[in-house]
């Protein structure tokens, strides 16, 4: 027996406005919350649950129950813990990141070192987009405002209406844009023709445009486009890069789909090997998983880690792209404080 305890709770974020993406709109997002205590050393880690991962709060908590720390010999192996962790069963990505976020924020304190050193990963600010969701004219007026710091918007289109969309953001700025579809495209041929244009207006890529299945015609359809066309929705692990470079030119990394930061690092590693093009992104989450993912903001061509910047009720310090750029600080482990309970 040690004295390595693991407690987790359940949290829901609430969103300071409608979220809207290409099939549904929503004000939380369920979040699980995870503790690693041992001896004076507390690690936080965070599961966040947008509907599209299928995981739920009790499908995590009851993940995280199973994990059984009691007889560990040595809670710095993060590679033997988190492969053990994996094996427990299938899926389960996000409650898999919330765990691998809590261990690396524990190992970093216990060794004293920050993330992105532990990694050997050179520190660098970046620029992160700001994300605006499918909204009113008016609201997207609004949001724009909101992204005066920002130097990328990331658009969500995927709808009927994603030219007058994108003609309401060149109305108040001309901002390169990152357009993220969500699945929403069908027709290949209409999806060609808009992406032209928007690759006219400063689109610099194309997020998953058809269905995460649809592997023909986004092949077809990278082929001709002269802008990179980014899977997110058919990526989540390490194993899915393989078939992805044969349909896309890059690829939308985010540590809830890829099982936490270990296996995001691995992700990057494979991507460059396989000329795939890598953006670092995020779901809307509490300053406890977008710390995590700053560390490896480096390694990224684009940066989109604004999700703690669309919340309300953040219960940590940590890394805020408020200013428009982010880095991971030199605090050990995630660099991240509790603010509230
Ligand atoms: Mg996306």
């Amino acid at each position: 027996m040690n004295n390595i305890k693991l407690s987790h709770y359940p949290y829901t974020l609430e969103l300071k406005h409608p979220f809207g993406i290409s099939d549904n709109t929503r004000t939380t997002t369920p979040a699980v919350l995870v503790e690693i205590k041992y001896e004076e050393f507390t690690g936080y880690g965070e599961a966040s649950l947008p509907p599209y991962l299928l995981e739920t709060q009790e499908s995590v908590q009851f993940f995280l129950s199973q994990i059984d720390l009691s007889s560990l010999y040595d809670i710095t192996d993060i590679d033997s813990i988190l492969s053990t962790v994996d094996n427990l069963a299938q899926g389960n990505n996000a409650a898999k990141a919330s765990f691998d976020i809590a261990l690396h924020d524990l190992v970093g304190k216990i060794k004293k070192l920050p993330v992105y050193k532990m990694y050997n990963i050179p520190k660098r600010e970046r620029f992160t987009s700001y994300t605006i969701g499918i909204d009113s004219t008016e609201m997207l007026l609004i949001k724009l405002k909101e992204a005066e710091n920002f130097k990328f918007i990331k658009a969500k289109l995927g709808t009927l209406d994603d030219k007058k969309i994108i003609n309401t953001i060149r109305s108040e700025t001309d901002k390169p844009i990152f357009a993220d579809i969500n699945q929403g495209w069908s027709d290949r041929e209409a999806a060609l023709d808009l992406t032209l244009e928007l690759a006219e207006n400063n689109v610099l890529l194309i997020e998953q445009p058809f269905s995460k299945l649809n592997y023909t015609d986004t092949a077809w359809l990278t082929s001709r486009s002269p802008i990179p066309v980014i899977a997110d929705e058919a990526v989540k692990r390490l194993s899915d890069l393989d078939e992805a470079c044969k349909a896309y030119s890059g690829v939308n990394i985010k540590l809830m789909k890829s099982t936490g930061i270990s296996e995001a690092y691995k992700m990057i590693i494979r991507a460059r090997e396989l000329n795939l093009k890598v953006m670092l992104g995020c779901m809307t989450e509490t300053t406890c998983a977008i710390s995590a993912a700053a560390h490896l903001c480096s390694l990224a061509d684009w940066v989109d880690l604004d999700g703690n910047l669309l919340i309300n009720n953040d219960l940590f310090d940590g890394v805020n792209a408020a200013k428009g750029t982010i880095v991971p600080n030199d605090l050990p482990g995630l660099g991240i404080r509790k603010i509230s309970q």
